[in-house]
């Protein structure tokens, strides 16, 4: 037989933490509401055939966020024994609010005060058989994270779940009277256990617990117990709870006086009202700094240049910033590059001005072919005798810049000097490793396979593609790391406080923020984490948008067109983040003013955690977790799509015959790229490859790169290529069409199932690819008229985009002059036993939904207590 436990209590109560305690797993413990939306299941330790159920955090039990609804699925079809109330001893009137919800499920509860090294360090004195006697629950004390009275919980809980049920607390006679009169007319075939919990939510008149009751007719009982209270149903139902709970918690709960906590007075600073936003930039950039470029970027040097690149040394010089055995090989590798362009010079004058010899060694050098000794020395007497003398001019290696400066000039003597230049051999300057493309190569060769398909498909298909995005990993690793610690010292959650401010404004939630920046990860696990916004438009909205962010695939992307077109990272990446942020913004704005997205405000409810040092092991797990999302999609999705674009750029009719082509304009990829590229010729780039490479982007956006990779090398290189085949407003038009259209499969699917609906998904897809349209179109357009190439009709149409977001944004709005300005609740530095009292404290006042609210409205009217 099996005893199965449940965990609830209010979030951050720490129900992650005891669950691991309990179960020595290792699930996420997290600072920001949401960690866990679902339930986790366990295995306790050391007894036999215990389960136990960690459920998502709830306040209360009515059915307005997705994680009460949960919660309350499971509590109420009763697969359980027993439930364990987590209780945070730090926040006790709060939390006994839900105690005695959980009371009410007909299954017998165990407390469990936990926090109790927080509790008594900060001096309160609670007595927990005290507590225990008004409840009449067992009540133990722990420290989830201490470890501490845990197994005293597990006895106290086996025991508990032998016994019988909790008996519900009692309301006041008159609402008791009520209750009864609602019990009597339950369906027969309602759970004994269960008709408490069901008669109390049919007087709130709690639509989901109606239904499961199949309907029964309770409203001339409620409306008239709401005429004799003058409240609503679950107003009465709260202030009864209320009242009980504020009977005796004075007489079990007494506090020492002390100071004002640490955490309080460092949030005096970092949630003030002026320097909040400005700490939070600082913040943010040198995270962004340190994981993107400084120590992130010479990781992903290391991954893309070494790792799946050529090789690397086993050096950490590069590490401090020390010259070590990879300066000295680029430098000798430099040396070479440059006799090797002057020979080639030397030879191209000498084939010019038809020197004797000129022209075979030319042909050797063509087929990279060791020089003929005797036709050497042939030419070379003929160059002196004609005083042949030619000059090199180097390239930037990167933008293919001629470096005019550097010139050289080549005659005998230098030709002769550069001849004896040898090529130098990493493995002379270090222990050498060479690259995973490297070794794969080799092994190819070894096992006799020729230059056929087989090798083009696993070279330039599948290790080129996956390589480039597992070249971002390191980088992808530390940002993970710099923001679990973030996350784990309680900074994240005052994050989206301060952001909340702003937020609320645009009709999105300060929790919007979080998304968003996880956003700047990948958007998959951004738009789950929409999940926890507990306005429905809002989390919509979320959904819709977060993926604006430019997100680290989308990183090479914005290096590829920086480097190739505008000269320089820095400024375009800026311009990409704000852009990203600008359009999340401007579609809230605009959104909002939309019928479907209208009204609907819920109150920003999270507690604050205490500043906490963070525990490495969490750090090292959430950065883990995250970053091994994004491993396994480069090794499934990524890997199936670098398959399949390279069967479509490689494969196609040619002459009428279906096979590997020659000429890429013939491959299947072309052959839909031209089908569907004239829609995008109003954005300036109406082509089969930057229309194939934009398709290709919503398999995987690196992927775009990739296909830019295959399309446009050759010649003159990528770079030069694209600059080329693209004007500036083109190019910036193609890259922020890129940033911005809908997302790649992945995160499409992650929409879909965040949004619920096929409707709500293909309106979520439409918009994001009508608004990078418009964007796209804008830049295009504006820009081409800039450098004097004005397309009178495109210009037209630019300029009603224009004016009709303008109108949208500027548009009054009744609804949003209310907006109430959200304020920081610190509800752990003073426990809520004060009642109303906090209300008015608190200030996140006139829609906050905490139970609070309710009592002190009953006091001071409606908003009352609350400003
Ligand atoms: P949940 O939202 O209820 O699952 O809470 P978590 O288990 O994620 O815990 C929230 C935070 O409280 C984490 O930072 C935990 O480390 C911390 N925490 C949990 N239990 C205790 C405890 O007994 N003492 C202290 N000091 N911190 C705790
Ligand atoms: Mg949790």
């Amino acid at each position: 037989m099996t005893t199965t436990i449940a965990l609830v209590g209010n979030p951050n109560s720490g129900k992650t933490t005891l669950f691991n305690q309990l179960t020595g797993n290792h699930q996420y413990v997290g600072n920001w509401p949401g960690v866990t939306v679902e339930k986790k299941v366990g295995i306790v330790r050391g007894v036999e055939g215990v389960h136990i159920v960690d459920l998502p955090g709830i306040y209360s039990l009515s059915p307005y966020t997705k994680e009460e609804v949960v919660a309350r699925k499971f509590l109420s079809e009763g697969d359980l024994d027993v439930i364990i109330n987590i209780v945070d001893a730090t926040n006790l009137e709060r939390n006994l609010f839900l105690t005695e919800q959980l009371m009410e499920f007909g299954k017998p509860v165990v407390i469990a005060l936990n926090q109790m090294d927080i509790a008594e360090k900060r001096g309160y004195l609670i007595k927990d058989a005290e507590l225990a006697a008004k409840l009449g629950v067992p009540v133990v004390k722990i420290s989830a994270l201490k470890g501490t009275g845990i197994d005293e919980c597990v006895t106290a809980t086996l025991e508990a779940a032998k016994g019988s049920a909790s008996t519900p607390i009692l309301y006041s006679e008159k609402l008791e009277e009520y209750l009864s009169e609602i019990e009597s007319k339950l369906p027969s075939t309602t759970p004994d256990a269960l008709k408490r919990y069901f008669s109390v939510k049919a007087f709130e008149r709690d639509h989901q617990a109606l239904s499961d009751l199949g309907g029964v007719d309770v409203d001339d009982i409620v409306a008239k117990a709401e005429a004799e209270f003058d409240d609503d149903s679950e107003g009465i139902i709260t202030n009864d709870r209320y009242n009980h709970i504020t009977s005796f918690i004075h007489d079990i709960y007494d506090r020492k006086i002390e100071g004002e906590s640490t955490s309080a007075k460092i949030d005096k600073v970092v949630t003030n009202r002026i320097l909040a936003l400005p700490i939070f930039v600082v913040i943010i950039g040198l995270v962004y700094y340190i994981a993107i470029s400084t120590v992130g970027g010479v990781a992903t040097d290391w991954a893309n240049d070494g790792v799946f690149g050529d090789g690397w040394f086993l050096d950490p010089s590069p590490i401090v910033g020390i010259e070590g055995s990879q300066a000295k090989y680029d430098e000798a590798a430099g040396e070479y590059d440059e006799a090797q362009g002057c020979i080639a010079a030397y030879i191209e004058a000498g084939t010019e001005m038809e020197i004797k010899g000129a022209e075979e060694l030319q042909a050797s050098l063509d087929a990279e072919e060791d020089f003929d000794e005797a036709t050497l020395a042939k030419f070379e007497a003929a160059a002196e005798e004609n005083h042949l003398s030619a000059t090199f001019i180097p390239e930037d290696e990167e933008s293919g810049e001629l470096l005019e400066d550097e010139a050289v000039t080549v005659d005998a003597d230098v030709f002769e000097e550069s001849l004896e230049v040898e090529e130098p051999d990493p493995t002379n300057f270090g222990i050498w490793i060479p690259g995973i493309p490297v070794l794969i190569e080799n092994f190819l060769n070894s096992i006799g396979c020729g230059d056929g398909w087989v090798k083009s498909l696993i070279l330039d298909g599948i290790v080129a593609g996956v390589g480039a995005v597992l070249g971002f990993v390191p980088q992808i690793l530390i940002l993970f790391f710099l923001l679990a610690i973030l996350e784990g010292c309680g900074y994240m959650a005052r994050v989206a406080f301060i952001l909340d401010r702003i937020f609320r404004r645009f009709g999105l939630s300060g929790k919007t923020f979080i998304p968003m920046l996880i956003g700047t990860g990948c958007g998959v696990p951004a738009i789950m984490a929409s999940r926890t916004i507990e306005s429905e438009s809002a989390r919509r909205l979320t959904v819709m948008t977060t993926t604006f962010m430019p997100c680290s695939a989308k990183l090479p992307i914005i290096a590829l067109f920086a480097g190739a077109i505008f000269g320089g990272i820095g400024l375009v990446a800026v311009a990409a983040y704000f852009v990203g942020i600008a359009s999340i913004i401007v579609s809230g704005i605009m959104l909002k003013k939309t019928k479907p997205f209208h009204g609907n405000e819920t109150p920003f409810v999270m507690e604050l955690p205490e500043y906490r040092l963070p525990r490495l092991v969490d750090v090292l797990r959430s950065m883990w977790e995250r970053g091994w999302s994004f491993i396994k999609k480069a090794g499934t999705i990524i890997l199936a799509s670098c398959v399949l674009i390279w069967f479509l750029s490689n494969f196609g009719f040619e002459e009428g015959v279906f096979g590997m082509v020659e000429d890429m304009n013939n491959s299947i990829l072309a052959t839909i790229g031209n089908a569907i590229c004239v829609i995008f010729a109003p954005l300036g780039w109406g082509d089969w490859k930057a229309t194939a490479s934009t398709v290709t982007g919503f398999i995987a956006k690196e992927n775009l790169v990739g296909t830019f990779g295959v399309l446009y090398s050759g010649g003159a290189g990528l770079w030069a290529n694209m600059a080329a085949a693209y004007t500036a407003p083109a190019a910036a038009s193609l890259m922020f069409f890129n940033l911005l259209c809908a997302p790649c499969f992945a995160a499409m699917g992650a929409i879909r199932r965040e949004q619920g609906s096929g409707k709500w998904f293909w309106a979520s897809i439409g918009y994001e690819c009508l608004f990078a349209y418009c964007v796209a179109l804008c830049i295009y357009q504006f820009g081409s008229a800039f450098i004097g190439e004005v397309n009178a009709l495109g210009l037209a149409v630019a300029v009603i985009i224009v004016c009709f977001v303008l109108i949208m944004l500027f548009r009054p709005q009744p609804h949003y002059a209310n907006v109430p300005e959200t304020k920081i609740v610190y509800t752990k530095d003073e426990p809520a036993i004060s009642g109303c009292g906090d209300c008015a404290s608190c200030g996140a006042a006139v829609d906050c939904e905490k139970p609070e609210k309710k009592k002190a409205e009953k006091r001071f009217g409606k908003g009352g207590g609350c400003h």
